[in-house]
């Protein structure tokens, strides 16, 4: 059975993780820390796919960040274009047209936002992404707000299938 590695369990696991990314030499982390040399090289190894999962755990929540934020501007442009397109004094059929032109943009920039991801190597997050509930509910909400305008939503499945 392998050994449980001393200085994953350390509690100044990230410090020494942080000192070795940074290249302080082992010797001077082994003496500050009170950790010996042989767990440190042991420990090597297990550096690097820490590193990355925290990276990955970074880009994940950036793009929820930015799911999130391209969500917003859907709840606004969906709630001008009800009233716009509503009985009520903000009837406004010119402005229920430009809301349905951003609720378009704002699927393209959200195609965009997966495809710069996926090009930046982080193909797991594109993944999350599409198939966040967050994302089919907001792809749902546009295709709604959009039903009455074949030409749009047309368009907009083209760049959701894009
Ligand atoms: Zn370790």
């Amino acid at each position: 059975m392998p050994r449980t590695c001393t200085i994953c369990v350390h509690p100044e696991r990230q410090a020494i993780d942080a000192a070795l990314l940074a290249g302080e030499g082992y010797r001077n982390v082994s003496e500050r820390c009170s950790v010996s040399l042989g767990a440190l090289s042991r420990h090597r190894d297990h550096v690097a796919p820490a590193l990355a999962k925290a990276r990955e755990a970074v880009e994940v929540a950036r793009a929820d960040d930015l799911l999130g934020r391209v969500q917003g501007l859907v709840r606004e442009a969906d709630a001008i274009l009800r009233e716009a397109r509503g009985d009520g004094e903000g009837r406004d059929p010119n402005l229920a047209l430009k809301a349905i032109d951003r609720l378009t943009k704002l699927t393209e920039l959200f195609a965009r936002l997966a495809g710069e991801l996926r090009e930046g190597g982080t193909t797991v997050n594109v993944a999350i992404l599409t198939d966040s509930p967050q994302w089919g509910a907001l792809r749902a909400r546009i295709l709604d707000a959009l039903a009455p305008y074949p030409e749009a939503l047309e368009a907009v499945r083209r760049a959701l299938a894009g």
